[in-house]
């Protein structure tokens, strides 16, 4: 079994005194951060690091925008959570396995025009767990929206990254960005053009980075990422495997509202129908194997697994080892 890491470990060569744990480092930690904003895991041999982003306040109706908005709003008041908006969680993981220390996903960035201040946090919180930029081998992305992408493009960031940092992305997700397709999507007004303008800008800063896979490989060691297409045409999950234990990230495979609802369509979704069926099969095989799951936007540390409960799923979250 998995187990958080409480004890400092060493980890590649360069690293001896950082490790992914749960503990607090004084004088690295903000006084404003009221709130751990990072979990670890073991799997196996493998470190595994969930890093809170922030939070993004979307509307509720991009939750399902095919389904019906009396038992939408019903869902919603079955949650605790407000009719109208409420913010969802912005997850990034930092894997370590082989000696390489992997970065999958970016988080939202800092830009101005978006107004989102409680979003884009990860640079800051990486530093406060000890966490270099310099010390990153690889990157990982599930695919090119703004909110996995763009960390990278906070000033100064890519000065701080190696020169020989690999980037690893779906062909398919680097292809369906030349020319995107919005016209299944539901999304709050601007949020296409901002999509489409972060991954042009994206792609061109680290054009010379990427390393593209056609449909599934392997990072480090045990550490897979795995083309699903869906919510984007390149959309990919991390398969982690290691000594018996397994962990999947799913980025925008599984949403909060997809355990009760996995047929809804997620506004953000460019094909909705694979994604839902890509979002089925996923949970369907996660029960079965009973191995753990994180999601970029399940509620912080979004460590859990999956339990299917008659015809639909639950989400079952770890007991905090902290
Ligand atoms: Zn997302």
């Amino acid at each position: 079994m998995s187990q958080a890491e409480t004890t400092p470990r060493t980890i590649g060569q360069q690293e001896t005194n950082m490790s992914l744990d749960n503990t607090s480092h004084p004088g690295r930690t903000r006084p404003e951060e009221l709130v751990p904003s990072r979990y670890a895991v073991r799997i196996g041999e493998i470190d595994v690091l969930v890093v809170s982003d922030g939070v993004l306040p979307l509307p509720t109706a991009m939750l399902g925008h095919n389904a019906d908005p009396a038992v939408r709003a019903a869902w919603l008041n079955d949650m605790f959570l407000p009719p109208d908006a409420f913010d969802w969680s912005l997850n990034v993981v930092v894997v370590r396995s082989g000696g390489q220390t992997i970065l999958i996903d970016a988080g939202l960035g800092l830009d101005p025009n978006l107004n989102l201040p409680r979003a884009g946090q990860l640079i800051k919180r990486l530093e406060a767990a000890g966490i270099d930029l310099s010390s990153v081998t690889d990157v990982v992305l599930t695919h090119m929206h703004m909110d996995h992408i763009g960390g990278l493009l906070v000033g100064g960031v890519k000065d701080r990254l190696r020169p020989d940092l690999r980037i690893h992305v779906a062909a398919a997700e680097v292809k369906f960005w030349e020319s995107p397709d919005f016209s299944h999507v539901s999304m709050p007004p601007g949020f296409p053009d901002a999509l489409r303008a972060t991954a042009k800008r994206f792609a061109e800063e680290y054009r010379s980075q990427l390393r593209l896979f056609d449909e599934e490989y392997e990072v480090a060691p045990g550490v897979v990422v795995r083309r699903t297409g869906g919510h984007t045409p390149g959309h990919s999950v991390v398969r982690l495997a290691s000594g018996g234990d397994r962990l999947t990230f799913a980025g925008d495979a599984v949403f909060a509202v997809g355990f009760d609802h996995p047929d809804w369509y997620n506004g953000f979704e460019h094909d909705p129908e694979e994604a839902a069926r890509v979002r089925i099969g996923l949970l369907t095989e996660l029960a079965t194997t009973g191995e753990q799951l994180v999601a970029t936007h399940l509620p912080f540390p979004s460590v859990g697994r999956v339990a299917l409960d008659g015809d639909h799923f639950r989400w079952v979250p770890v007991f905090w080892d902290y």
